[in-house]
């Protein structure tokens, strides 16, 4: 049979050539990576007998077995499960797909060369973490449910694999390590009992290896002699079916490194059986760093389903709710029949239950890391607090409960602080009716905004909020504990009315000057009217209650949304100085189309401060010299 050479994809060749000079001090791990690939392959196998009468067979009988050769120096890990064809194992050990792997590549990047072992420990690097301990590595592979030929795979590390057609009796796949001189050690029954205890013990399949026995002769009675046999090196509970009490805090980390190829430790695990209408055994995760991807559409969410400890499918996102999509996890039913169904999944009533139980569960654990450990808590919100906000747009239910959550920098809290919306109640200024928030991209930034100047003289606070979504969040949410939430930058805000006759006054002496600017940018802007919230700056823009956010508008432009026309509400200064000037100009037939660049100025000027992009930025630059010019040559 013909032996194919093919080459390796350069990420592989960069990642097999940290692999083959790693100074890592535990280079055991590789036995875990191999022994976790056994096992998904058999869960695959498992999975697809349930369907395919030819597979059947093996029901009851999957085994990862690992064979050590001392005197040839070479270990084998072996499987009986799903096997793969010539196309996949080009696609899995030719190339890199696992975005863990991708990401550690990246982290290698920007790194001293001195910190790659910590990174190789983190990171999961699968398959080709053999070449710690290898300096050959061969894969016999058969897909499980065909007849045909296996396939034979072979490297050196070298940039380079071969490929060969052979003759492989089971389906299922065996890596063959050719260890390296300096690491025979993984030849050794002890050494390799030691690594399956300390990392692959919860895996549910036996890992059986052949290990010799000196055993008394039985016709001899004062010989013993050597005998091989079977044994089996882990405990092979499912870890979520053993007792929390006997559960390490590292067994359920690395658990945890197993299932969600994460390389940090989870932030917080739960653990517990749930009885009554629905019986399920829930082992969640909420990690401490935001996973890649998630904002994605393909993101593959919700914990893995397992039902009276058959693996049913890895991701599935009819138990959890979109907003929580960062948990990870494994939930064992016993209710649910083994052939469920992604369609029956969808209207099943134990699935809605176990949902429901597993949503008020992570909330709950929430609600109380942000009590007792508010300082992890926080850490938590920084990666979460977008994802999870979301949950006030999609679960109306447990708004208010979801919103307790957040936490929020305000315009009274220190740099790298928060407030919550029960600490802003509690200290709300007498007279204050509203909740108030400010959108924006930037803290600093935000603070400068004119839209503040009137809260900030009667020191009501205000909540800041950077996230694009923030606005259609706190609008979905409305009212907090029967306060209303309102945008500093919406409608028509009205703390400081002045009394009846002098507002009458004000807008008498304004009329002509209002009735100038609105011709001026009819096209522009949908009114103009004097503000209740500026005191030092001349102008700003606002929006209607329900108009759209700037931040809103640009993120659905990035979307490639339509975007409604929205034309925002030019709110000018009465008090300001300027405007005074204006006034006079406004009679004044000579000075119309002085008075009409003015009003572009004014203009331009609350687009800069909303960060807009300004309407006629050469017009602006030419008018500001023109300024400039008559300014400086009046002074002396
Ligand atoms: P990961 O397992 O994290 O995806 P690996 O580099 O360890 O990354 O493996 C790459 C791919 O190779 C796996 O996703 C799987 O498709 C395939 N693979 C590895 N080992 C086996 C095996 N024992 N049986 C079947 N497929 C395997």
């Amino acid at each position: 049979m013909t032996v194919q050479q093919m080459e390796f994809k350069t990420e592989v060749k960069q990642l097999l050539d940290l692999m083959i000079h790693s100074l890592y001090s535990h280079k055991e791990i590789f036995l875990r990576e191999l022994i976790s690939n056994a096992s998904d392959a058999l869960d695959k196998a498992r999975y697809e007998s349930l369907t395919n009468s030819s597979l059947q067979e093996k029901a009851g009988d999957w085994t990862i077995r690992i064979i050590a050769d001392r005197a040839a120096g070479t270990l084998s890990v072996s499987d009986n499960g799903i096997g793969m064809t010539r196309d996949e194992i080009i696609e899995a050990l030719g190339t890199i797909a696992h975005s863990g792997t991708k990401e550690f590549l990246k982290a290698m990047q920007g790194s001293e060369k001195k910190d790659m072992p910590e990174l190789i420990g983190q990171f999961g690097v699968g398959f080709y973490s053999s070449f710690m301990v290898a300096d050959k590595v061969t894969v016999l592979s058969k897909k499980a449910g065909t007849d045909g030929l296996g396939v034979r795979w072979e490297s050196t590390a070298d940039g380079a694999y071969t490929l060969e057609e052979i003759e492989k009796k089971e389906a299922g796949t065996e890596v063959l390590l050719h260890l390296k001189a300096d690491e025979k050690k993984y030849a050794e029954e002890w050494e390799l009992r030691e690594v399956v205890k300390k990392y692959s013990d919860y895996i549910e399949y036996p890992i059986v290896m052949k290990v010799e026995r000196q055993k008394p002769d039985a016709f001899d009675k004062e010989k013993t002699i050597t005998v091989e046999e079977d044994e089996t090196l882990n405990s092979q509970k499912a870890i979520w079916l053993k007792d929390k009490a006997d559960i390490t805090e590292d067994a359920y980390a690395e658990f945890y490194k197993h299932l969600s190829h994460d390389f940090n430790a989870p932030a917080k695990v739960l653990h517990y059986k749930a009885e009554g209408t629905s019986e399920f055994t829930a082992l969640l995760f909420i990690p401490s760093k935001l996973p890649l991807g998630i904002f994605y559409k393909d993101y593959k969410m919700g914990p893995t389903l397992y039902v009276r400890r058959v693996q049913i499918m890895d991701h599935c996102e009819e138990l959890i709710p979109p907003y929580l999509r960062f948990v990870k996890g494994v939930i064992d039913s016993s209710d649910l029949p083994l052939n469920v169904s992604r369609e029956m999944l969808q209207s099943n009533r134990q699935i809605g239950v176990i949902r429901k139980n597993i949503t008020k569960k992570i909330l709950d654990a929430l609600a109380d890391m942000k009590r007792d450990e508010y300082e992890k808590y926080t850490a938590f919100h920084r990666e979460f607090g977008r994802v999870l906000k979301e949950g006030i747009h999609f679960d109306y239910e447990r708004r208010e409960q979801i919103a307790d959550l957040l936490l929020f920098p305000s315009t009274r809290t220190a740099a790298g602080s928060f407030t919550t919306l029960q600490d802003y109640l509690s200290q709300m200024k007498e007279g204050q009716e509203d909740i108030y928030y400010i959108t924006g991209t930037s803290l600093p930034e935000v603070l400068k905004s004119p839209h503040l100047e009137v809260f900030r003289e009667k020191e009501y606070e205000v909540l800041v909020l950077l996230d694009d979504i923030d606005d259609m969040i706190m609008a979905g949410l409305r009212e907090y504990k029967g306060k209303k939430i309102k945008s500093v930058i919406k409608g028509d805000i009205k703390l400081d009315v002045p009394d009846g006759a002098e507002q009458k006054k004000a807008a008498e002496e304004f009329e002509g000057l209002l009735a100038a600017i609105r011709e001026h940018l009819k096209a522009d802007v949908k009114e103009v009217r004097l503000s209740g919230r500026l005191k030092d700056s001349p102008c700003c823009l606002v929006m209607d209650e329900s108009g759209l956010d700037p931040n809103m508008e640009k993120l659905m432009k990035a979307m490639g949304q339509e975007v409604p026309v929205n034309l925002r509400i030019l709110e000018i200064n009465p008090g300001h100085q300027l405007f005074g000037v204006m006034r006079s100009m406004v009679p004044d037939d000579q000075r119309r189309e002085l008075l009409g660049e003015y009003i572009d100025m004014v203009y331009n000027q609350a687009l800069l401060l909303e960060g807009s992009p300004l309407k006629d930025p050469a017009g602006f630059a030419r008018s500001i010299a023109r300024l400039m010019t008559e300014q400086g040559s009046r002074r002396p």
